[in-house]
């Protein structure tokens, strides 16, 4: 009989989706608003919280995200009582919890960092996407560069010990030169442990997809997108930053543990509109997958959040944790996956054999390496395993 256990670790997103407007090249669950229903919406979340506790039974919890749209949107009060009411549904959780905040640079404003610091928010992500006012201009946001520098010094100063910035690359009107520069002026920033580089992506219906169908904006090609890839790497190394992960790179001690557990196949707990959930059945040897209702709206008028599930095979499920290590530079644990399912030979076995016959992996003493090659190569990969 196939068989698939849970890895006992739970984490809670949080999607917070209000945005006072819509990012041009944004598809994200967002509710662009004026004004946000903020006590509307902390009731909306604890109920549908209140109603979610058997997710967290026999788990233990890990990592709590804020994410969205603008979770720095809600007040200090708000958050606080959101994270206490997720600390509670708990169970079980680990004394060196991860709690983390993504934070757009112009809400830290003066003493907000301190009230976020005491709620006991571990790690800020923030939102910076450029460091060129003109970019940020082209790229829809509210704040310019001067805001990054200072949220990340208010952040610090408030005492956040960890502390992430977020990069866009191939950005209409930017340039590789001008990127790499932005990169390398972040790398020596002292606060910061963390720092993701994100390939600009055109999603369907977005403006800036419509704009680049009619002509009207021009999108960075394939080699230079890939020389930035590679370029970053090198520059960020050389400031003591290791790729972890294709868009990821951290200093010792400053890897995301909450992004890390989805790529491991650590059940989770999505809250809020348009939010994911995994959970593993022992059981039946299953992975159900959950989405919620997208609409904002209804998310806060009815009493029970609306949300459609999907159940996977424990095959599909090895496959997929398979497709999420070819994106990492941490070695695949076979041995750590053995102990979860019998059938982690029989599905992964041919798709190694063939990946090490290529080049793109080495089995040592039951872990799998993935070369730089096969990290470039994640979509294709992921493409022969489905
Ligand atoms: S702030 Fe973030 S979530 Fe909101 S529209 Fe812009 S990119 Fe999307």
């Amino acid at each position: 009989m196939d068989e698939l256990a849970p890895t006992g670790r739970l984490g809670v997103y949080l999607h917070v989706p209000f945005c006072l407007r819509r990012c041009p090249y944004c598809d994200f669950t967002v509710a662009v608003m004026r004004t946000v229903p903020e006590a509307d919406f902390v009731e909306a979340m604890l109920r549908e919280l209140e109603q979610r506790r058997d997710a967290f039974a026999g788990r233990r919890l890990t990592t709590i995200y804020f994410g969205g749209g603008t979770p720095s949107l809600l007040s200090a009060a708000s958050l606080g009582r959101l994270l206490e009411a997720v600390k509670a549904a708990a169970p079980a959780r680990t004394p060196d919890l991860e709690v983390t905040l993504e934070v757009n640079p112009e809400s830290v404003l003066d003493g907000w960092a301190e009230q976020v610091a005491s709620l006991g928010f571990t790690r800020v992500s923030l939102g910076a996407q450029s460091l060129d006012d003109q970019v940020l201009r082209t790229l829809g946001r509210n704040h310019t560069a001067a805001d990054v520098r200072r949220a990340v010094e208010r952040l610090h100063g408030a005492g956040i010990r960890h502390l992430s910035v977020d990069l866009i690359y191939g950005a209409p009107g930017a340039t590789l030169a001008g990127f790499l520069e932005e990169v390398s002026t972040v790398a020596t920033w002292p606060e910061i442990d963390h720092l993701s580089a994100y390939e600009l992506t055109f999603e369907p219906r977005t403006a800036f997809t419509v704009a680049k169908e009619r002509g009207r904006l021009a999108a960075w090609d394939e080699d230079l997108l890939a020389s930035c890839f590679d370029e970053v790497e090198l520059r960020l190394a050389a400031a003591g930053f290791e790729r972890y992960e294709i868009s990821n790179f951290a200093r010792a001690g400053g890897m995301s543990r909450h992004n890390s557990s989805y790529w491991v196949g650590d059940d989770y707990v999505g809250l809020g509109p348009g939010a994911h959930s995994l959970r593993v059945n022992a059981a039946s040897a299953t992975v159900e997958r959950r989405a919620n209702e997208r609409s904002t709206r209804r998310y806060l008028s009815d009493e029970r959040a609306s949300f459609s599930t999907e159940e996977l095979s424990s095959e599909t499920h090895l496959r997929e944790l398979l497709m999420l290590a070819c994106r990492r530079v941490a070695p695949l644990s076979l041995a750590e996956l053995r102990g979860r399912s019998s059938q982690v030979d029989a599905v992964l076995g041919p798709h190694l054999d063939a990946w090490v016959e290529r080049g793109l992996c080495r089995v040592v003493e039951g872990h799998v390496h993935f070369t730089p090659e096969a990290r470039r190569l994640a979509d294709s990969l992921a493409a022969e395993l489905f």
